[in-house]
């Protein structure tokens, strides 16, 4: 790395990437799937615990940016590393190590920690470092806050044991730790809400989500019930017939634009074409999938917005096979897929026919 270089991913030959603890092998899994295709020589590191997981270079060339990986809440490259910071003065030791780095301006500095209950003290400990780490950047002639400038990512894995990143500004998830700080309305039936809402700020653009996400526009929502799903689609201003044997809750039982049919989701078939199908029944994911298809190739959907339960051994193998269910193999239709912050052992997908618009 050249002194000063703003753009670090040019010569990255590691990565540090986050997930929910428990799922790194997952991870691993879909980086190799990656990086066998794409002819890229890596092999992680695991810690499933700590839902971390490091990639590094095979033969030490620079290693390409991965794409958005699904199980990645947060990925970024390497360019320093301090296993052992000193018990005094670790802003200053911290900062010696970046100083060959060290662009001349932040966007951001990003400290981060496993999303543990060991992590949470070390969130406290990151909190009370900030302050000592910004004022010393600053007197080193760093500029905070620059919009479009690199990101400065901190990994704690421990108080005294740092891994430092750049990130360029707008890549990855636009959160720390890919945790989005969402606030659950008390007139939500459920908590699912925030997990739509989560899926609609990361999986769409704002572009599509000003196109796809009108009020007047149209919803089914399978497995609806007690209905945080359709009560954000109604926040959105969509009317929705929600699919689910299960009783919904009070308020949307009292709203006209809020159809609640008591049916099998599997069984339940639009009299006509609606802009969103949305997924969040508790089911096996390749039938989901197959579900998911069918409602797109017959296009009762321009697009779907759904869950896949994972609670198989080898999670990514399941999400690859359902993405060949759902897009035909040859990219016929469009997939996005992440797993949110909000999903427990389960991922959100957005699937779409290309031409109903969204980018591909
Ligand atoms: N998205 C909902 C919310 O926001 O409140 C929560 C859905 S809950 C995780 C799963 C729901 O799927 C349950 O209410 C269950 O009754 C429903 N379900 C499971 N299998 C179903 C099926 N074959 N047809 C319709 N609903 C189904």
């Amino acid at each position: 790395m050249t002194e000063r270089d703003p753009i670090p991913t040019r010569h990255a030959t590691r990565w540090l990437l986050q997930c929910r603890p428990g799922f790194g092998a997952d991870l691993a899994a879909e980086l190799a799937d990656w990086s066998n295709s794409a002819g890229v020589a890596g092999w992680s590191r695991v810690e499933n615990d700590q839902g971390r997981v490091d990639f590094h270079s095979a033969d030490g060339r620079p290693l390409p940016t991965p794409p958005a990986l699904t199980f990645a809440r947060q990925a970024w490259p390497v360019v320093a590393d301090c296993p052992q910071l000193p018990e005094r003065d670790r802003v200053g030791a911290l900062l010696e190590a970046l100083a060959p780095h060290l662009p001349e301006a932040l966007a951001g500095v990003w400290l981060e920690h496993p999303d543990t209950n060991d992590g949470k003290a070390l969130g406290r400990f990151c909190r009370k470092f900030r302050p000592h780490l910004e004022r010393a950047l600053r007197e080193r002639g760093v500029a905070l806050e620059r919009a479009g400038a690199p990101r400065l990512h901190l990994w704690f894995a421990d108080s005294r044991q740092v891994v430092a990143g750049l990130a360029p500004a707008g890549s990855g998830r636009p959160w720390p730790m890919g945790i989005p700080r969402l606030r659950l309305p008390r007139a939500a039936p459920s908590r699912s809400a925030l997990k739509l809402e989560e899926a609609v700020g990361w999986l769409l653009t704002p572009v599509e989500r000003e196109a796809a996400l009108r009020p007047g526009m149209s919803a089914v929502d399978l497995g609806a019930a007690p209905g945080g799903w359709t009560w954000a689609l109604r926040q959105a201003g969509l009317h929705v017939t929600a699919v689910d044997n299960g009783p919904l809750a009070e308020s949307l039982r009292a709203d006209r634009a809020v159809r609640h049919l008591r049916e099998d989701g599997f069984r339940y078939r639009p009299p006509h074409r609606v802009d969103w199908l949305v997924c969040d029944m508790v089911e096996q994911p390749h039938r989901v999938a197959r579900l998911v298809r069918h409602w797109l190739v017959s296009g009762w959907c321009g697009r779907a917005l759904f869950n896949l339960k994972l609670p198989m051994r080898r999670r990514w193998q399941c999400v690859a096979e359902c993405r060949a269910l759902v897009t035909g193999g040859s990219g016929e239709l469009g997939w996005r897929s992440a797993q949110l912050y909000h999903d427990r052992e389960e991922i959100t997908v957005l699937a779409w026919r290309p031409a109903a618009g969204s980018r591909g």
